[in-house]
C-alpha cells in the first residue's frame, strides 16, 4: 500500500456491488432466479443480429449510435436526438451522477433502492443521503422533506428493485414539479416494460427540463450479458451526458443485437404477458404458505418471511434444490428473498419447495 498514491475522497468507502449468485457447490442444474434475467433469453431475432456482427469484428463501431436510436424513438415515440445509449442503463446512471454531482452536493435514493445509486454518487465525490420508505413504497414527501440547496440528483426506480412496488405518475410527476431547482430527477425504467401500457416516465421528460429517464436491454430483453442502456432527457442534460461519454462505447454488436432486440417487439409483449401470468401464480400460491408479498409490478417477487432467520433457512433449503433466489438483506430487508419470476416450471419447484420448507419446520 502505498501512502502517497491515494484516491479520491469517499472512493475507499465504496463497499464492492455483489451480482446475483450463480452456482451452488455440488448442484449441477441450477435454476437462477437471482438476477432478475428473462428466462427466456434474448429473442431469436436478436441472436441472429448478434451472429451477423462477426463479420465486421475490424471495424471500429458506430460513435453516434444513430441507428440504434432511431430504432428506440421510432417504437416508443421519442425524439431520436435526446436519447443517448450506454453499456447498461448502467453507464448512463452512472455518467449523469458524473456530470451533476460532486463534493459538497447531495444525491437522494430512498430506503429499499438499488444499491448502486450509492457508488454512483461516492464515486463522483458526492454525498448519499437515503431517504425513508413507507411499507415498502416510495414516499414523494419524505423525498420533498430531504431536499435542500445541496441535492443534485434524485434516483428513483418506478417500478422499483427488490421492493417491486410502484408509485403512480401523477405523484412522480408532483415530485418532479417540487424538487429545488438545481435538482434533476433521474427515473430508472429497468423494469417498464413489465408494466402494460407504461412509458417509463417519458411523456413527463418531454413536459420538464428536470426529469432525465434509463431504460435498459438487460430485463425484458434478455440481454444482460451484452450491457446495453439507454437515456432519455432534455437537449440540455443529453448534450452533457454526450460530452463524457466514450466515443466508442458500444461495440458493433451491442448497437446490433440492440437495435433488433427493440424492434420484436412482439417477443416483448410475449414475455411481459408471461410474466404477468406466472408472477400472480406464485405470489399466490406462496401466499398460501404463509409467505405474503407486495403486489409486484416488475419481474420478480420480495417474499417475505416471519424473521431473518427464517428467510435465510429458506435461501439455504432452496440452494440444496439447486434453486438460487436473492437474499436482500443489504438493501435493509433481512427478512426477505427476492425471486425472479422464471418460467412455469422455474415457478413451480420455487412453490413446491417452498411448502416443503414449510412443512418441515
Ligand atoms: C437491473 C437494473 C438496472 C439495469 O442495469 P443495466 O446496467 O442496464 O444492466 C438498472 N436499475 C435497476 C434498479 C435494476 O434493477
Amino acid at each position: 500500500m502505498s501512502d502517497q498514491i491515494k484516491p479520491q475522497p469517499g472512493i475507499l468507502d465504496i463497499a464492492l456491488y455483489e451480482g446475483g449468485k450463480s452456482h451452488v457447490a455440488g448442484v449441477a442444474n441450477v435454476v437462477k432466479l437471482s438476477s432478475n434475467e428473462n428466462p427466456f433469453g434474448a429473442s431469436d431475432r436478436t441472436k441472429e443480429a448478434f451472429a451477423r456482427t462477426v463479420h465486421a469484428l475490424h471495424r471500429y463501431p458506430s460513435t453516434d449510435h444513430l441507428s440504434l436510436r432511431t430504432a428506440i424513438a421510432e417504437v416508443h415515440g421519442l425524439d431520436a436526438g435526446r436519447i443517448i445509449c450506454g453499456a447498461g442503463s448502467g453507464e448512463v446512471l452512472a455518467s449523469i451522477c458524473q456530470a451533476y454531482a460532486g463534493p459538497k452536493d447531495e444525491v437522494l435514493f430512498t430506503e429499499h433502492s438499488f444499491l448502486m445509486y450509492p457508488i454512483y454518487s461516492m464515486t463522483a465525490g458526492a454525498t448519499p443521503v437515503e431517504v425513508a420508505e413507507r411499507e415498502r413504497t416510495v414516499d414523494v414527501d419524505a423525498i420533498l422533506s430531504a431536499c435542500n440547496r445541496r441535492t443534485k440528483i434524485v434516483y428513483l426506480a418506478n417500478p422499483a428493485n427488490p421492493t417491486g412496488t410502484m408509485i403512480s405518475a401523477a405523484e412522480v410527476a408532483r415530485l418532479a414539479e417540487s424538487l429545488p431547482p438545481q435538482a434533476l430527477l433521474v427515473l430508472d425504467g429497468a423494469y417498464a416494460e413489465y408494466v402494460e401500457g407504461y412509458d417509463g416516465g417519458a411523456s413527463l421528460v418531454d413536459a420538464r427540463d428536470n426529469v432525465v429517464m434509463t431504460r435498459t436491454f438487460s430485463k425484458v430483453y434478455g440481454l444482460g450479458g451484452l450491457r446495453v442502456g439507454w437515456g432519455y432527457g432534455p437537449r440540455h442534460v443529453i448534450d452533457v451526458l454526450n460530452r463524457i461519454r466514450g466515443p466508442f462505447n458500444l461495440s458493433t454488436a451491442q448497437l446490433e443485437a440492440a437495435e433488433a432486440a427493440v424492434r420484436d417487439q412482439d417477443f416483448v409483449a410475449r414475455c411481459r404477458s408471461e410474466n404477468t401470468r406466472m408472477r400472480s401464480w406464485l405470489a399466490n400460491a406462496l401466499a398460501e404458505l404463509g409467505v405474503p408479498s407486495d403486489t409486484s409490478m416488475a419481474n420478480f417477487i420480495l417474499a417475505r418471511f416471519a424473521s431473518r432467520e427464517e428467510a435465510e433457512a429458506c435461501d439455504a433449503f432452496l440452494n440444496a434444490q439447486g434453486l438460487i433466489v436473492r437474499r436482500v438483506a443489504g438493501y435493509k430487508l433481512p427478512h426477505c428473498l427476492r425471486i425472479t419470476i422464471g418460467d412455469e416450471s422455474s415457478c413451480r419447484q420455487v412453490a413446491h419447495a417452498v411448502a416443503q420448507f414449510k412443512g418441515v419446520r
